[in-house]
């Protein structure tokens, strides 16, 4: 985890123009790879699932975990969500949460769910990891690997009954 963009950024002020280039460069680097990473696994999920509506997820680098979803389904993700997943599986069950929300009718008129920190757990967030459970074993992912992240987050995330 001492390689997420982040903390490079602490050192990034006393780099010189040129290393400064060089970081830009790593740094776009690193977020066009989870883009790609992000890309492989959405298509994973979507060809073994029948949702009506397409989605898109576009990584953006933050260390917050707040995800944005806009009206034409086009999800933002932030590279600090991201980095808490061990493994494809665990962004699968990311992503597929996120897509819960839209498939379980959270999303409507711009309203958006809660993810900030601490995290509320609501109904309608215990239904998503439901749904996104569901949407992710039909697409192979692994149920253990799924249980592994939502026990890691227990902390800042209830875990639903
Ligand atoms: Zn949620």
């Amino acid at each position: 985890m001492d390689n997420t963009p982040d903390t490079i950024y602490q050192d990034y002020q006393f780099l010189s123009w040129s290393q400064q280039i060089r970081w830009w460069l790593i740094f776009w680097g690193k977020i066009s790879v989870m883009q790609k990473k992000v890309d492989v696994i959405l298509q994973k999920i979507t060809s073994s699932n029948n949702f009506k509506e397409k989605y898109k997820f576009l990584v953006f680098q933050s260390s917050s975990t707040q995800v944005l979803h806009t009206k034409n389904k086009e999800i933002y993700i932030p590279s600090g969500l991201l980095v808490i997943a061990k493994n494809n599986d665990q962004i699968a069950f990311i992503l597929s949460h996120e897509i819960a929300h839209w498939e379980n009718q959270d999303i409507r008129n711009n309203q958006v769910p809660i993810h900030r920190s601490p995290w509320q757990i609501t109904e309608a967030e215990c239904l998503a990891d439901k749904k996104a459970i569901e949407i992710s074993l039909l697409a192979q992912y692994s149920r253990k690997e799924i249980d592994a992240l939502l026990l890691s987050l227990k902390n800042e995330r209830p875990v639903c009954e």
